[in-house]
């Protein structure tokens, strides 16, 4: 009787030294997801008053039905000042004042200048594909740390997600477009890789991701990996959304890559996620460059999916 006393205290101990170090990690997750909210928002604070107004609407709490947790459905977060274009010939550029914000636009009609390199690049220490250069890792500071909690979050969930690639210069960006021209021509590459100066990755902002399971690759069937799904759910915790989602092809000027998130900030990620937006509508951007014959995109390459660009470089 004494012993079976004995093995059950024990038994109870090794529970409560389980739970409680379990409860320890869940608390310790929990703060720094709010250190990182506070501190984004604290950001935003600071950023707001340059913005144009426009109203914030009341704010109210649903029931989400994926986990039963209460989330906030907040009203549209204040608009940053319209972008400034700079003419120069054919192309617009992206006025040198704007070029550092977190809500910046580039797409087929906003260029980045040649030479812009933003000033607070930093590496992302987290799991990579084994052939990420360097220059590949980095992120502009904010979106790295928001990167950071992302990936442990997957990791927690056992999901094998991988970065691919962040940062690229405008050199790299060239040699990624010309590379894809020489294999399958201007017509398709412009479907996927975006020409140099009109890539995201050039702000610094953007990931690629991908799952151990697809061999590393960058395809459209990252949608369908458990990765793919928990990304389509959740980036938007962590201030990341679908840059090009299907169905908008025609507003973004590209096909669907469920594979690249780019960084906008919790709030205003929260907003386009359960809006079902993309940056161009949230930002109420002008448009008027899909008029433009060679970037519309109605005639999308229907042949150009999945398994043809299982590659590193392909993606905009
Ligand atoms: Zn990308």
């Amino acid at each position: 009787m004494d012993k079976a006393w004995k093995v059950l205290t024990i038994i109870a101990l090794m529970v409560a030294v389980f739970f409680g170090g379990y409860g320890l990690i869940y608390a310790a997750n929990n703060l720094r997801a709010v250190a990182l909210e506070e501190n984004i928002t604290e950001k935003h604070d600071k950023l707001g008053d340059e913005g144009e107004a426009s109203e914030v609407e009341g704010v109210e709490t649903v029931e989400d039905p994926t986990n039963g947790q209460a989330t906030t459905t907040s009203g549209k977060p204040k608009l940053p000042s319209r972008q400034k274009p700079n003419i120069q010939g054919d192309i617009r550029y992206i006025d040198v004042a704007d070029l550092d914000k977190t809500l910046i636009l580039v797409n087929k009609g906003w260029n980045l200048p040649r030479d812009y390199v933003p000033n607070d690049l930093v590496t992302v220490e987290t799991d990579f594909v084994s052939y990420a250069l360097p220059e590949r890792r980095q992120m502009r500071a904010e979106a790295a740390e928001a990167m950071l909690v992302l990936m442990e979050a997957a990791k927690e969930e056992g999901l094998g997600l991988l970065c691919v690639s962040g940062y690229r210069s405008y050199g790299t960006q060239k040699v990624v477009f010309d590379n894809k021209v020489k294999a399958v021509g201007e017509e398709a590459a412009l479907k996927y890789v975006a020409y140099p100066g009109q890539s995201e990755h050039q702000t610094g902002l953007a990931m690629d991701l991908t799952s151990r399971d697809l061999a590393n690759g960058l395809t459209s069937s990252f949608a369908d990996t458990a990765e793919g799904q928990w990304v389509a759910m959740n980036a938007h915790r962590f201030g990341f959304i679908i840059r090009y989602p299907a169905g908008k092809e025609n507003i973004t000027g590209y096909n669907y890559e469920p594979w690249h998130i780019r960084y906008v900030g919790q709030e205003v990620a929260q907003y386009i996620y359960e809006h079902g937006l993309t940056l161009e509508e949230y930002l109420e951007a002008d448009e008027s460059f899909l008029e433009n014959e060679e970037n519309k995109t109605e005639e999308i390459v229907e042949n150009m999916t999945g398994e043809d660009i299982i590659e590193d470089d392909i993606a905009a």
